[in-house]
């Protein structure tokens, strides 16, 4: 454990772990295919420099980002590979996206409205909604005016273009081939081939090798995590863990029966119990929906009892430990192991959004 914080609560990064699964996809991808490591959110909350940097040595040719500020923010830290911002990033960006070398999405001909000439080339990727519904042009005239306009420019140039699965990670396949077959007659639209067509999200990268082109945006899987239950079942390598979350216990009592612990008194000691309070709670994104999830202590499961607190929480202990056990939250412990996917599973949502929401009062290490 690093010494740089002094409450015992960290997420302990694995980056021999990303790289892992950087190198066992550009192995099933094949060397004419690029990786672009998709590093929005701090990286999926897993530090984005980093991860970036990792991600660049194991061979990942292009970082992406999905607003102006992250770019901005990797650039500011050092990172010099190229960088797409894959959201919408306001004509006002445009100056300082050419100066920094970030590469910009674009989907709509009247953002040029509003661009100056610029002091260097802005590269630009060509979004085409085929069917996620959320941002790029829908249409091939749509499309042909932009090209058009781009081209009249000499500061601009097209250098990618690329759409989004909304359903790649799903076994019906129906949505994702209309949507691969649209992308497909849209590219007829250009006059010369751009540099960089992507298409594929981790889920396409790992199961559908006509939706490689270029490259393949790798998010969720490079973290070691399986877009779906049903990619999980078809992995073509496995997936290695990438971060872990751990404290340590900060104090423990026996309570007398009938005892109740925390907010609103919802848990009541059935009979003389051991209880440990850990340093961890909602504010660093253990939410209050995981009341009842099992934590582990000296390799074994044990329950999180009780309201969880802005910045603590209560386990029932089957005896006596000492202060300073140290408690994994996520990732193995002797032959026990909670992952990601059960936290999500009890908080109804999907792992993606597990790292995601833990917050910057958490330290990360890595290794
Ligand atoms: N491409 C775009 C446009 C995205 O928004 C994302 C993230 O959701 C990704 C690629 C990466 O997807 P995944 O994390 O499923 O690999």
């Amino acid at each position: 454990q690093p010494a740089n914080f002094y409450r015992p609560t960290f997420a302990q990064i694995d980056l021999n772990a990303l790289q892992m699964n950087i190198l066992n996809l550009k192995k099933h991808i094949g060397p004419a295919v690029d990786v672009i490591a998709v590093v929005k959110a701090n990286a999926y909350g897993h530090g984005d420099f980093e991860v970036s940097t990792a991600a660049v040595k194991a061979g990942a040719s292009m970082l992406a980002v999905a607003t102006p500020d992250e770019a901005i923010r990797l650039r500011a830290s050092g990172i010099e590979s190229p960088i797409l911002v894959m959201g919408a990033s306001p004509p006002s960006f445009a100056v300082t996206a050419s100066q920094n070398d970030i590469m910009l999405t674009v989907f709509q001909t009247d953002w040029f409205l509003h661009i100056p000439a610029l002091p260097n080339m802005l590269k630009i990727h060509i979004k085409i909604d085929t069917g996620m519904g959320r941002l790029g042009v829908t249409t091939e005239s749509e499309l042909s005016t932009l090209i058009q306009t781009i081209n009249h420019r000499q500061d601009v140039v097209i250098d990618g273009v690329f759409t989004h699965f909304a359903t790649a990670d799903d076994e019906d396949v129906v949505q994702y081939t209309s949507q691969l077959e649209k992308f497909k007659t849209f590219l007829h639209c250009f006059p010369e081939r751009p540099r960089c067509i992507h298409t594929a999200n981790s889920a396409a990268a790992l199961m559908h090798k006509e939706s490689l082109f270029d490259a393949v945006r790798y998010g969720i899987s490079m973290y070691g995590l399986s877009p779906s239950a049903y990619v999980d079942q078809g992995l073509p390598f496995p997936l290695e863990r990438v971060m872990s979350l751990h404290t340590e216990v900060v104090h423990v009592k026996k309570v007398p029966a009938g005892s109740s612990i925390s907010y609103g008194a919802t848990y009541t000691a059935d009979e003389d119990e051991w209880i440990a309070t850990l340093p961890i709670g909602y504010a660093d994104g253990m939410l209050r929906g995981l009341s009842g999830q099992e934590v582990l202590i000296q390799g074994k499961r044990l329950p999180v009892i009780g309201r969880i607190c802005m910045d603590q929480c209560m386990v029932r202990l089957n005896g006596h430990v000492s202060i300073g056990e140290p408690v994994v939250l996520i990732g193995r412990q002797g032959n026990e192991q909670v992952n990601i996917e059960e936290w999500a599973q009890k908080l109804q949502t999907i792992s993606y959004e597990i790292p995601c929401v833990l917050t910057n009062r958490v330290p990360r290490t890595y290794t």
